[in-house]
């Protein structure tokens, strides 16, 4: 048996163990990575949990109190893909180095060098290439005011802003940053915030938070006087969490974060905002099934990580920003006009991931081949400017921006300083050597040029040798457990000469030493150290050379990443024929021949288009048709244009004319949340309370089968209510996707529309067209498509006839007509204050019975009086 768990006293354990306890004991949430010469090894509850989670074996290490020691560990050259396995499964892991020398007394000094985590890694080997690994910080303010800032450590992105404190509008805010890690003051609530996500949320020190202290660690930060320049000066909440972040990161890192260099002020007004659901519903970034294709999937044909990451971040948060939109289309127009996709391609392919590399550096973590992508991409960056330069007619501004950025000589020049001081292709690791080129340093050549002459030195002094002795079988050889050797044969060892001294014998041959070859080994294994801590040095310098370059390199990835995005958009624009939209200030959508982009590329037939028009006059469309006949498909891809047309790309569409949008909101298909106890009716509700609570009369709601989990009456009911309430007295631009015809009754209504999604009988067969027409669906057909669907023919019949059967006898629905608008908008708003102001008078009436005093006669009376007074709501 193995202990899992270590004995309290210290003095009890050996000294190794001591120092394992006192690092465990100052990293106690994380698994401690213990370097052991070429392992890491884990120990005690840290071991069994590993080994659990990385299949590995539980073994045992000596004893240390009387006890063994629960071990198990990971060879370090392959420790990556083993913490990238631990970090996946939700843990931190903190690695510990051995620093200094081995001293004769106690053992081996080591330090923790790093903790790895979701959000503070930043190696490629652990990190998905295409999403941004934001770690986020809240600072709870005062006066009901939320600091949030972001940082992504892996590109040095770093923004923060102040909200109202709303758990929904939090919540959407969540939902956009997508968090890897969440950090909350230790003073927070944990449960409340946990709940919110689905990542770790870490509680930090109180003080980490502390505005009063905010400014000066973010002024150090970017090495200021004063946060003006970024806008975040009257931000004290904002500033708290940005400097959370930053003490964060700096005890994960243990190192200077040069390339956190600025802060962006992120306004969350300046967005489109887009809730959790609507981002799952409208399959932005992910599809909503495994093998599915997202938005994201369709889009990116960026041919850098950096593009990508841009290009997600671009539709996570769609931007209202008419000048940053227009600068976008017309740089995409530019890119089109000049056929350029397929020349930016190739150049792309030159340019690594310098956003990530760049951290890297500023962290000193970077390996050589990381300087030697540093070096391509400098390299490219002038033949990129000129690739887009050499385009006709005017450049666009963003365009011209990145020629401009593009053409700074700081690219070439670092370019052939890199080039001179590394080799081509060099090894992984600069531990071994080889990664520093000849010519660049004169001592670490002739350091090199004694370990590569050895052999020639070698063979003089065997030929010297075997002339002095006038022995044949002479001769001198190397392996690594015994040095440098003389060997000879058995029958000639009888003649060493007395300067031999012997080392080693074997079945046919002795080996020997003498001074002059020990003397000579000590000069060639010191030359190989010495060769090798050099090139260390040299290579150490080197990343200090690059650091100097941060704020250009950071500069050269951004405008990569953007002319990587824009031709990836212009590429698919041209292959599916996109159009540039336009905007207008009146609320509105106006969509000639509308397509959906991802159903578009996936189906082997064409693509039937379709019109999406709301107005002013024209605020909620009611869709009805078939099961299968493109309602969700139709609602989803008007959305998805105007979603398109606010991050400034082009549209799949003939035309697309689009308003002021403030949020999108979607409400479609029906699935149990059973992990968080909702059912499907709840979820629907809760999704649709979202809306009513939230919409404004500048946004985009979709609304797919509300009421459809309860019995028919109520969901009848529940659906007409949302109709009133969304055109009467929200004014949202609405598309409502129902089942019920009743409701289409209410297209009397000002505001109010019909649509319809087409099909056709023919000799019995349900053909589905997927054309929207307007007016209300003719019939539901809901048996054809049950038929289509492969419900057997004796069911489908039965269902026939007792179809006719309910139609018989059923009086049809009809929802109420009359100027229902004027009524329900009429109607006070009940509110939980005024319900408490209405049932204020019952309660003063119940708080003055003397429940302990009162006979039965005069309790029936209280309660015949709490009847009267009831009031009718
Ligand atoms: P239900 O009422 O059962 O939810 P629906 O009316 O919402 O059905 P969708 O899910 O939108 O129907 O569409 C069903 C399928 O029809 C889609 O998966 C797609 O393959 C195809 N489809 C929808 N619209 C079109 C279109 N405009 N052109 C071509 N195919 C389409």
């Amino acid at each position: 048996m193995h202990s899992a768990t270590p004995a309290t006293d210290l003095s009890q354990h050996t000294p190794m163990m001591q120092q394992y306890l006192q690092i465990k004991q100052a990293y106690a949430d994380c698994l401690v990575f213990y370097r052991m010469g070429d392992f890491y090894e884990l120990f005690y509850n840290d071991a069994v949990l590993a080994a659990k989670v990385l299949g590995i074996t539980l073994t045992q290490r000596g004893k240390s109190a009387g006890e063994p020691i629960a071990m198990c560990g990971v060879p370090y050259h392959a420790a990556d893909a083993y913490i990238a396995r631990l970090i996946k499964a939700g843990h931190r892991i903190a690695v510990c180095e051995q620093i200094g020398e081995a001293s004769k007394k106690g053992p081996m000094q080591r330090a923790v060098v790093r903790i790895l985590s979701a959000g503070t890694i930043t190696d490629d080997a652990l990190l998905t290439d295409a999403l941004q690994q934001n770690i986020v910080a809240l600072c709870v303010g005062k006066h009901s005011r939320l600091g949030i800032a972001t940082l992504d450590l892996s590109t040095g992105r770093f923004a923060c802003f102040e909200i109202d404190d709303s758990p929904q509008l939090l919540a959407s805010e969540l939902a956009r940053l997508a968090p890897v890690e969440l950090l909350i003051s230790e003073r927070s609530d944990l449960a409340l915030y946990q709940a919110m996500v689905d990542c770790q949320v870490l509680r930090r020190p109180f003080v980490d938070f502390d505005p009063s202290n905010a400014s000066s660690t973010l002024c150090q930060q970017f090495a200021v006087s004063t946060l003006a320049g970024f806008g975040i000066e009257a931000l004290p909440y904002a500033q708290a969490a940005a400097a959370a972040l930053l003490h964060y990161a700096r005890d994960t890192q243990k190192t200077d974060l040069l390339h956190i260099k600025r802060i962006i002020h992120e306004q969350p007004a300046d967005f489109v905002t887009l809730d959790a659901t609507t981002r799952k519903n409208l399959e932005i970034i992910y599809p909503l099934f495994a093998h599915g294709t997202s938005l994201f999937d369709l889009l990116n044909k960026c041919q850098t990580s950096m593009g990508s990451r841009l290009l997600a971040q671009m539709l996570m948060q769609p931007c209202k920003d008419q000048a940053v939109l227009q600068q976008r289309l017309d740089a995409i127009g530019f890119i089109q006009a000049h056929a350029l996709e397929r020349p930016l391609q190739s150049q792309f392919a030159a340019i690594s991931d310098l956003e990530r590399i760049i951290s890297r550096v500023a962290l000193g973590s970077a390996k050589p081949r990381d300087l030697v992508h540093t070096q391509h991409s400098c390299a490219n960056a002038a033949s990129l400017a000129t690739l887009l330069a050499s385009a006709s007619g005017e450049q666009p501004t963003l365009i011209a921006n990145v020629v401009l950025a593009l053409q700074q000589a700081v690219y070439p020049q670092l370019a052939s300083y890199l080039a001179t001081a590394l080799v081509a292709d060099p090894p992984m690791l600069v531990r071994d050597g080889g990664v520093i080129k000849e010519g660049f340093d004169a001592q670490l050549d002739e350091l090199r040029h004694l370990r590569t002459h050895a052999g020639d030195v070698i063979l003089a002094l065997e030929a010297a040798e075997r002339e002095r002795t006038g022995l044949s079988t002479l001769k001198i050889a190397y392996n690594r457990v015994s040095g440098y050797y003389i060997a000879l044969s058995k029958v000639q060892s009888e003649k060493a000469p007395a300067h031999f001294i012997r080392r080693q014998t074997l079945k046919n041959e002795e080996r020997y030493t003498t001074p002059e070859l020990k003397d000579f080994e000590d000069k060639i294994l010191s030359s190989e150290a010495r060769a090798l801590a050099r090139e260390k040095h040299l290579y150490e310098a080197l990343i200090g050379h690059i650091q100097a370059y941060i704020a250009p390199l950071q500069q050269l990835a951004s405008s990569v990443a953007t002319i990587d995005v824009l031709q990836s958009i212009s590429s698919i624009a041209h292959q599916y024929q996109w159009v540039r939209p336009t905007y207008q200030a009146s609320s509105g959508i106006n969509i000639r021949a509308g397509r959906h982009p991802v159903v578009e590329s996936l189906i082997n037939t064409p693509y039937t288009a379709n019109d999406t028009q709301l107005n002013a006059d024209h605020k909620l469309v009611i869709i009805t048709g078939p099961n299968m006949g493109g309602k969700s498909t139709y609602m989803r891809q008007s959305a998805i244009i105007c979603l398109l047309a606010y991050c400034g790309f082009y549209v799949p569409a003939a035309s697309a004319c689009i308003g002021p949008l403030d949020r999108i909101f979607t409400r479609i298909g029906s699935a149990d949340d059973l992990s968080s106890g909702k059912s499907t009716f709840m979820v629907e509700m809760v999704e649709t309370a979202q809306i009513l609570n939230h919409a404004t009369a500048q946004s985009l709601v979709l609304m797919d089968e509300v009421g459809r989990g309860t019995s028919t009456y109520d969901g009848l009911a529940l659906a007409h209510a949302c109709i009133l309430e969304l055109c009467g007295r929200i004014g949202a631009l609405t598309l409502f996707a129902t089942h019920y015809f009743e409701l289409t009754g209410l297209a009397h209504l000002p505001y109010v529309s019909n649509m319809h999604v087409n099909a056709q009988e023919i000799d019995g067969q349900l053909v589905l067209l997927h054309q929207v027409r307007t007016g209300p669906a003719s019939k539901s057909f809901g048996l054809q498509v049950a038929k289509l669907a492969g419900i057997p023919l004796h069911v489908i019949a039965a269902a026939h006839s007792k179809l006719s059967e309910l139609e018989a006898y059923s009086q049809p629905r009809q929802v109420a007509t009359g100027d229902l608008f004027a009524q329900y908008t009429q109607a006070p708003v009940v509110s939980e204050a005024s319900v408490h102001a209405l049932y204020a008078p019952l309660m003063a009436m119940l708080a003055e019975v003397d429940a302990d005093n009162i006979t039965p006669r005069q309790a029936l009376d209280v309660l015949v009086a709490l009847q009267a007074k009831r009031p009718k709501v």
